[in-house]
Formats: structure tokens, sequence, C-alpha cells
């Protein structure tokens, strides 16, 4: 078997709107599977990259790490899927398998010599550099690929991979439930996602958005309160109120003043990955015992778990699906804050 040549929508440099190309997919190895894409979501994740925000500088670049599609073909050694299988890629196609983390499940916290592969803009074991889902096919490990359960319709799950496993992973393990307050700051693609589990879980749900604007749609996915931080008053009424805080936002924030809503003993968990350094003040810790931790997506049996958990609760994305020739356009109105609230490709226009 040879590489084959797939469609594919790339950044042929920093900056630079996507455009239409080919790559290379390889062929396929002992317990490669061949999945032909059919939607791929946009996580600003890819923005971030794509304008160099990360520092990434091997381009093109084919971003794409919430992947839903169907298995064409498998490798002689694979066993756990067959074609016709309906799968999903996340945000690492492969890691070191031998370090602790990589043995307990971990594997995006790898800490093998070079870390998770990332799906795209990284180096894979093989030397070749990866590339992401907004493409026709993609090849990887049957082991870094996942189920997707048949409730779910493969458009609207696409955003799992990436969006619904990082907030599903950290309210799991700061155990969102019953009588929990938890927050959701920023209503975006992971933030929706994080008001639905949060809900599922059970726990009292509360958003916290620039403003009011999309306080409909957050009471319909499962908030129970909402309440708009462009507003002071927002901080002083709910000052040491929540258990856990979730922080989805994309750009610089005052990581006090959200502290500050913590009850004694809880955690405020950063989830966004803005481009510059954020500072906290050691008394809005020390004050009330506050924790301020990270989470970053999850391990292959955790995104199993949340893909089982999100059928079980008829928990989907809410997505606007797009042709590929509107990536560009899509992109801007991320950065506008104005998706409802994830952006999906079809990636049969590609
Ligand atoms: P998104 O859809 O753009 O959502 C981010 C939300 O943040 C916006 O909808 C907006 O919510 C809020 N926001 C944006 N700019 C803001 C500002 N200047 N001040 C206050 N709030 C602002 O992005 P996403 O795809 O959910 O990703 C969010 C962040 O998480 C990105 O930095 C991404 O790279 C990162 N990420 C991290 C992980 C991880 O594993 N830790 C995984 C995926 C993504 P409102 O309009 O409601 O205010
Ligand atoms: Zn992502
Ligand atoms: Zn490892």
């Amino acid at each position: 078997m040879t590489h084959t040549t797939v469609h594919a929508y790339a950044a042929p440099a920093p900056k630079a709107p996507l455009e239409r190309t080919t790559i290379e997919r390889r062929a396929l190895g002992e317990h490669d599977i061949l999945i032909d894409i059919k939607f791929a979501g946009i996580c600003h994740s890819d923005i971030h990259t794509v304008r160099g925000e990360w520092g990434h500088e091997t381009f093109p670049i084919v971003p794409g790490h919430e992947i839903a599609g169907i298995v064409a073909e498998v490798g002689p050694g694979v066993t756990r899927y067959a074609p016709g299988d309906r799968v999903g890629v996340g945000c690492f196609v492969d890691s070191c398998r031998e370090c602790d983390n990589c043995r307990a499940g971990l594997q995006q916290y790898c800490t093998g010599e070079s870390g998770p592969v990332g799906t795209y803009a990284a180096t894979d074991r093989d030397g070749e550099f990866t590339q992401g889902g907004y493409s026709t096919h993609i090849v990887v490990d049957e082991n870094y690929a996942v189920r997707i359960p048949e409730a779910l319709l493969l458009d609207a799950a696409a955003p799992l991979l990436c969006a619904g496993i990082t907030l599903y992973s950290p309210l799991a393990h700061w155990q969102a439930g019953p009588g929990k307050k938890v927050a959701v700051v920023g209503l975006g693609g992971l933030g929706h996602m994080g008001v639905k589990i949060a809900h599922a879980m059970g726990a009292e749900v509360t958003v916290l958005s620039q403003s009011l604007r999309k306080k409909d749609d957050g009471l319909r996915l499962g908030a129970d309160h909402y309440h708009a931080t462009s507003d002071p008053a927002t901080f002083l009424a709910l000052a040491d109120t929540f258990d856990l805080i979730l922080n989805t936002v994309s750009a610089d924030l005052d990581l006090d003043a959200y502290l500050g809503l913590l009850k004694t003993g809880g955690t405020m968990v950063q989830l966004g990955a803005p481009e510059n350094a954020l500072t906290v003040s050691p008394g809005s810790l020390y004050r009330r015992r506050r924790s301020f931790a990270g989470s970053m997506i999850g391990g292959i049996p955790e995104t199993q778990e949340m893909l089982d958990f999100c059928a079980e609760h008829g928990i989907a994305s809410e997505i606007e699906l797009i042709p590929a020739d509107r990536i560009n356009e899509a992109y801007e109105r991320v950065l506008a804050s104005d998706v409802r609230y994830r952006f999906v490709i079809d990636t049969s226009t590609i």
C-alpha cells in the first residue's frame, strides 16, 4: 500500500486565510484505520494555532481535532474496528504508550520524550508532520480512535471529541453532581458543553458570560442561573458561591475577580489557552483555601466514557453546519464570540 493523496483545507502561513489543497495520508500500517471523515468541528485552538499565537512555525497546517467519520479500511492487525464503524478522533493521534500517564489511560498528559502527538501541527512518531481533520480522510492507529454511539448524530458528536471531553474531564475529576454549584465562564464551544454535561451530572449550573445576549440559550441548555460579567454587581452578588469554576475563555481574564467567587475550598480550573500569561494574587487563594488548577482534554478511556455518557443523556453539541468555503468566515465569527455554539464543517464539501 502507498500513500494516498486527499483533499484538505490548510492555512498556508500564520494569519493567512485557509485554502483548499491536497495532503498525503500514510499507507495503512498494521494497527491503522483509514477513516472517511464526515464532519470536523472548528475549535478555538485551531484559530490560536493558525494565527501563530502558540508559536507553531511549520506551515501549511491543516487544523481540525474534532473528527467524526466512518471506518473505510483497516490494517491487518486491527482488532477494535471494522469497516463501517462510526468513530471519532480528538486532539492527539499517538503517545509513548509506556509512561505512567499513558499506562493509566491519561495519554493527554504523556511524559514521553515527545509527549502526546497532536492531531495536527505535530511531529508523528514516524517523523511525519501531522495534519488534522479539515480533510476528507485520516489514517490513525486504532488505539487512538473512539467509538461514536449510534444514539449520537455524527455532525453534533464531532465537537465532543475536544469541547465535550475538555469539560467532562474536570467535571468528573472535581465531582460535579447534586449539591455542587458549578460556574462556567464563557458560553462558547467549550462552555456550552460544560453547561449541558454539568447539568446532566446533577450540579447547579451558572453561566458567567460577557453579556446577557445568550441568556435564553444558556437556560435552555441547562443552566440554572445566568449572569453578565460586564456588570460589576455580578461579582458582589456571587462572592464566595461556587464549588467549581471552569474558565473556558480564550482571552485574558482578571483571574482574581473570578477566584473571589469560589467558596472556601473551591477550585477554579483553567481550560482556556490565551496567548499571554495570566496572574493570580496569592491572597485570592489563601484567604479561602482556594485552588487554581488546569485541565487538558482527556485520555482515550475517558473520551469513550464521555461519549457513552452523552449518548445515555441525549447530549451533543449545538452546531452550525458549514461548507468548507465558509471556514474563514466562521473563524471571524468565533473571534467575535458570535458562535452558537460550534461550527462544524461538512467535509463532503472539501
Ligand atoms: P469559543 O467558542 O470562542 O468560546 C470562548 C468564549 O469565551 C466565548 O464564546 C466568549 O463567551 C468568551 N470570551 C471570548 N473573548 C472574551 C473576552 N475578551 N473576555 C471575556 N470572555 C471572552 O472557544 P472554545 O473553542 O470554546 O475554546 C475556548 C478556549 O479553550 C480557547 O482558548 C481554546 O484554545 C481553549 N481550549 C482548551 C482546551 C483544553 O484542553 N484545556 C481544549 C480546547 C480548547 P461569552 O460570549 O459567553 O462571554
Ligand atoms: Zn480543541
Ligand atoms: Zn506516555
